[in-house]
């Protein structure tokens, strides 16, 4: 343990889950059960306080808390009424921001965030749990599956989500899924946007080999410091390691574009490198069938155009260096988190569509 503030969270990002509460009913009532009901803005992060609640203003239903404000004992936690989910984990849902018509694949799901998150987009409304399957989630870990599952049930949301263990390169074909919409595309990645106890857990599994696992389940227990971080990063190659990731992250996405009615793609990870990020839309945008299929990187209107931080743009120009327009707008059709500096772990999403 380490007491630096340096790799404690600023903030603990809390999303009200209307699967699970007050239909019809204001967000309002949950603000006053949690004995916060006037929620404030924020401009700087060190200027949040224990017991006040800060409103977010890029996602619905998201608030700030202080990160020594317990949570996880709270009935209106327990009951899935409200989900611990960093802000920008909660980019990907809110960007490819499905109605109750979608047919959606999340594949690479566990322990759920996103797959949850997507579900309160299509059903947020609903009087009664839809009895529509409509949120295909595939998790290749059969750990990780189970987890998914209790979170899907404490959500509310189990009617509309069918979980498959495996991997959804094979188990997803686009025979069987003739009507998918759209794709949540979160894949295993090195997880260096992540700090504090979730990190440490991750350079853990990646040393006893388990490379496909660094989103561990937030819990209140998230915030201790890596203080093997530095020792890992020499000794590990991380070029090697990047370029492997990279090119399986590649491979899921061009399996998620093969589907022929997909519309719409949210590709994210919680990593900061680019190899993992723009490289990876760079080589999708520069691939044969991918061209053919027809897919673009959406415009920034509709990938939270308001939140400033976007893409490498040099990672762009190192490729169309005579085609400045396509750059900027590839980089800001791009999301970019810093870890910290923007209020919780580091981030990147983009949204491909045709
Ligand atoms: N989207 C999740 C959330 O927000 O809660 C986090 C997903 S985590 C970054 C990546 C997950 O993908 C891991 O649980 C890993 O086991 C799973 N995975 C890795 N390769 C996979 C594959 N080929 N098919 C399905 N799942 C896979």
């Amino acid at each position: 343990n380490n007491d630096s503030t340096e790799d404690v969270t600023p903030v603990r990002w809390i999303r009200i889950n209307p699967l699970r509460c007050y239909q019809g009913r204001d967000v309002n009532a949950v603000l006053e059960e949690l004995g916060k009901k006037f929620p404030k803005r924020v401009e700087n992060w060190n200027d949040i306080v224990p017991g006040s609640i800060y409103y977010d203003e890029y996602i619905p239903h998201l608030y700030g808390i202080h990160p020594q404000d317990k949570i996880t004992s709270h009935e209106l936690y327990k009951q899935g009424k409200i989900i611990i989910q960093d802000r920008a984990s909660c980019f990907p849902a809110h960007i490819l921001n499905p109605s109750k018509d979608d047919i959606i694949i999340d594949a690479c799901a566990a322990p759920g965030n996103k797959t949850t998150h997507v579900a309160s987009y299509m059903f947020g409304d609903a009087k009664q749990e839809d009895p529509h399957v409509q949120i295909y989630a595939f998790e290749k870990d059969p750990e990780r599956a189970k987890i998914l599952e209790k979170m899907i049930k404490v959500a509310g949301c189990s009617k509309n989500i069918q979980v498959t263990v495996g991997d959804f390169t094979k188990a997803a074909t686009p025979d069987k899924f003739k009507d998918v919409t759209g794709f949540i595309v979160d894949p295993s990645c090195s997880g260096s946007g992540i700090f504090g106890r979730k990190y440490v857990d991750s350079l853990n599994r990646q040393r006893n080999n388990d490379t496909t696992d660094k989103d561990k389940k937030s819990t209140e227990e998230d915030d201790e410091v890596p203080d093997e971080q530095e020792d890992y990063n020499k000794k590990e190659d991380l070029k090697t390691r990047l370029a492997k990731l990279s090119s399986f992250q590649f491979q899921v996405i061009k399996h998620a574009m093969s589907f022929p009615t997909a519309k719409k793609i949210v590709y994210s990870t919680c990593s900061i490198h680019a190899e993992e990020n723009e490289r990876v839309v760079l080589d999708l945008l520069l691939d044969s069938k991918v061209k053919q299929w027809g897919w673009k990187v959406a415009a920034k209107e509709s990938v939270i155009p308001t939140w400033p931080r976007r893409g490498k743009i040099e990672e762009f120009e190192e490729v169309f260096r005579d085609d400045p327009a396509k750059c900027q707008a590839l980089a800001d059709g791009c999301i970019r988190a810093l870890p910290r500096d923007d209020g919780g772990i580091g981030f990147f999403a983009v949204c491909f569509e045709r």
